[in-house]
């Protein structure tokens, strides 16, 4: 057994008030993580609160207890307390402070014990004991990981492997990318505890709405470029197009993804126009760090493949900002 996790095991050894918390704009991976996780340490006895900075894609409102789980953005007093009040946070699938907003300094004044679970390059060090491993397919997988080395993996009942295995599909889409072999033996395991992973890929992938279909429509057909010779695509969203559109939070994710499918592109930049802020989500194939990009541009970070910003501009700036940093990093393609 690990130090870490023979230290996890022992602040566990006695029911405990626990703070799980994720990333803003929860994805699939940080929700199932956290409901996973939250599911377990249930069961283990203790008292659990799941916070989310802000609201979550409804598409995964199939994910037990999400329901109970306190939203910052609108309950900015109980997500307070229940960082106040706890004696263990879990911070899972992030890896910076600035990731959770003012949150962040509730839990950096916290006198509660910090775990951390992700799977992010270079984690800050605000946490006491750490589950990092930037080669996991996700932090579900991690999730997983840590109760198997507690000894608990029969406590993982079909509801709790749910939620794990959402982060397993959402975060390799749906096992193309990002894998390692331990991720199959996972999504194996989760299987053989009574996970139907074909109903649940109908839940994630086929819960659409009409507006969402149209949504895409629109980004395609009037609201991308291609910068040909240098394999990069740019979409954009304006604020006209959120209130047209009816655009709430998650509606856009998986859009950037579509621009990869083009042979030739090797970058996809989506910038939309968020009240205050320019938002950038980048993707790339292969050996292109956006992670680098977007953290020496955009004020931001993620992964190598999959990286976010935010900056204080106008939506023309960031778009413009993208056609001159993109010839930086890639050559120019003889056409
Ligand atoms: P997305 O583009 O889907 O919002 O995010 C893709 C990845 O980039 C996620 O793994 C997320 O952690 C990271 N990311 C997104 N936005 C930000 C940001 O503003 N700051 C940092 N540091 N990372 C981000
Ligand atoms: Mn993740």
């Amino acid at each position: 057994m690990s130090e870490e996790i023979q230290k996890l095991k022992q602040l566990l050894s006695f029911p405990k008030e626990i703070a799980i918390i994720t990333h803003r704009n929860p994805d699939g991976d940080a929700m199932g993580s956290s409901l996973g996780l939250g599911g377990y340490l249930h069961k283990l006895g203790h008292n659990i609160k799941v916070i989310f900075p802000s609201e979550y894609p409804l598409s995964y409102g199939y994910m037990k207890n999400v329901d109970k789980v306190i939203i910052f953005d609108l309950d900015h007093n109980v997500a307070r307390k229940a960082i106040e009040n706890a004696d263990i946070i879990f911070c899972l699938d992030f890896n910076g402070l600035d990731r959770v907003d003012k949150l962040g300094e509730n839990i950096q004044f916290s006198k509660a014990k910090k775990v951390l679970i992700d799977h992010h390059l270079d984690p800050e060090p605000f946490t006491d004991i750490e589950f990092s491993d930037t080669g996991a397919s996700s932090t579900c997988e991690l999730v997983f990981k840590v109760i198997d080395q507690l000894g608990d993996k029969a406590m993982i009942d079909p509801e709790i492997g749910e939620c794990l295995f959402t982060g397993l599909v959402t975060d390799t889409g749906s096992f193309r990318y990002g894998t390692r072999p331990y991720t199959y033996v996972v999504a194996g395991e989760l299987k053989m505890l009574g996970v139907d992973d074909y109903k649940l890929a109908d839940k994630i992938f086929n819960s659409q709405k009409e507006k969402h279909l149209r949504l895409l429509g629109h980004c395609l057909a009037n609201r991308m470029e291609i910068m040909k010779d240098y394999g990069v695509g740019i979409m954009w969203l304006t604020r006209k197009d959120y209130t047209d559109f009816d655009i709430q939070r998650g509606d856009t994710e998986g859009i950037v993804n579509y621009m990869l499918m083009m042979e030739n592109i090797k970058v996809a930049a989506f910038v939309t126009e968020q009240p205050s802020i320019i938002k950038i989500s980048l993707r790339s194939k292969g050996d292109i760090s956006v992670q680098e990009i977007a953290g020496k541009y955009f004020n931001g970070g993620g992964h190598k493949n999959a990286s976010g910003g935010g900056v204080y501009a106008s939506l023309n700036d960031i778009i413009e900002k993208v056609k001159k940093v993109m010839p930086l990093y890639l050559p120019k393609l003889i056409t």
